[in-house]
């Protein structure tokens, strides 16, 4: 028997049609598959510039540099994140901190991030502050918005999640309330490249900053004097590009995204309404916001979120955590956090399974998957 994962790719003919194109035409690389993916991401998310890199990880990294974040600036960010939405801080040398999660929704809490920024010396305030919208459940965005004027700090979201959610009647994405917003297109997100993902911005001097960054930090000169001598490198810059099959697939999948997300939507509330224990917590969405549904996370006590592990497992059923708070990490035990400031993060720890949920995820399993854990938690 073939074993469930917790997330699975969609790719249809169409998506193979395209990238096999790409393969016999003469840019595999830097092309027109990529600018013509830029576009379609600014008609779908609506911001002013985007830009297409090689993942979410590398688009965090050049978003904090054409933040001008440096050595010694402060970053904060949720733990209950990917390593990466903190570990950009740290290749720009700069310093991480944390603020807990919220209880009900499982994103940073805003009440948290307000004492902080209030508690904080102010030599030792965030210059970035990156929220990630988990599962694709927006953050209170206006909240963080009024911060960030008072303590002037720059917002990205990492929206790795979140492609296809909105808040307060727009998209994720459109970058009304922050200054960068990043996506990621890994197989186990929204929409795939691949490997992949993007930029978003409304302003044009990041835009052109993080461009350069993402080939090199070379700019081409207009001059013709010196043919074949026309580029200047002026940044340390690094190779982030995406090439042409990821773009293409983009574009394929970028077609069905209101489809992934709708199906998303069904499967959880079907898993929201069938499963039935007052053990269990689902992750709450704030008002005026809809989700992407990347994830679908439950929450109970630990004895019964290991037993729904296992024989989930026993069943050919595979769940997953996300995620274990950044902090516990090995390479993170140098910078000597208190687990105790991150009680509600510790016990989301101990509590939290997610569930398998994907865009061809059968009934069968489905029904399957809530039968079984409405056995363990009776
Ligand atoms: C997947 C993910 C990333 C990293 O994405 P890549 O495209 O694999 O680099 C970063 N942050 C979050 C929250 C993610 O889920």
């Amino acid at each position: 028997m073939n074993r469930i994962s917790y997330a699975k790719q969609d790719i249809n003919s169409e998506d193979i049609r395209v990238v096999n194109s790409v393969l016999k035409s003469r840019f595999l690389t830097t092309g027109p598959k990529i600018v013509e993916f830029e576009k379609k991401i600014l008609d779908f998310f609506g911001p002013k510039h985007a830009i297409a890199v090689s993942s979410a990880t590398s688009a965090l990294h050049i978003s904090c540099l054409s933040l001008g974040l440096k050595k010694n600036d402060y970053l904060w960010t949720t733990p209950i994140s990917f390593v990466a939405s903190a570990n950009c801080a740290l290749y720009c040398g700069a310093k991480v901190d944390f603020v807990d999660i919220d209880s009900n929704n499982f994103n940073i809490s805003i009440k948290k991030l307000e004492e902080k920024l209030k508690s904080t010396p102010k030599s030792k305030l965030p210059k970035i502050v990156i929220i990630v919208h988990l599962s694709g459940h927006p953050v209170d965005l206006k909240q963080v918005k009024k911060l960030s004027k008072i303590y002037k700090f720059k917002i990205i979201e990492d929206a790795s999640h979140a492609a296809g959610s909105t808040y307060n009647g727009s998209r994720i994405g459109n970058c009304k309330y922050s200054d960068v917003c990043v996506f990621s297109f890994h197989p186990v997100k929204i929409i795939t490249t691949g490997e992949g993902g993007a930029i978003l911005t409304n302003s044009k001097k990041i835009f052109n900053k993080a461009r350069v960054l993402r080939s090199h930090g070379i700019f081409m000169k207009k001059q013709k004097k010196f043919f074949c001598q026309n580029y200047d490198m002026k940044y340390l810059g690094y190779h982030y590009r995406m090439n042409e099959m990821q773009a293409a697939l983009g574009i394929s999948q970028l077609l069905r995204i209101n489809k992934f997300v709708r199906v998303r939507n069904k499967i959880s509330d079907y898993y929201k309404k069938n499963i039935k224990s007052s053990r269990i917590k689902f992750q709450e969405i704030i008002n005026n916001s809809t989700s992407s549904m990347h994830l679908f996370i439950i929450r109970l006590p630990n004895f019964y979120r290991n037993r729904i592990y296992k024989i989930l497992k026993e069943n050919f059923i595979d769940t997953n955590f996300h995620y274990i708070p950044i902090y516990r990490h090995s390479y993170y035990k140098k910078f000597k956090f208190k687990i105790n400031s991150f009680i509600e993060s510790e016990r989301y720890f101990k509590e939290a399974i997610t569930l398998p949920l994907y865009f061809s995820l059968e009934k069968k399993i489905q029904m399957k998957i809530v039968k079984i854990i409405n056995k363990v938690v009776r």
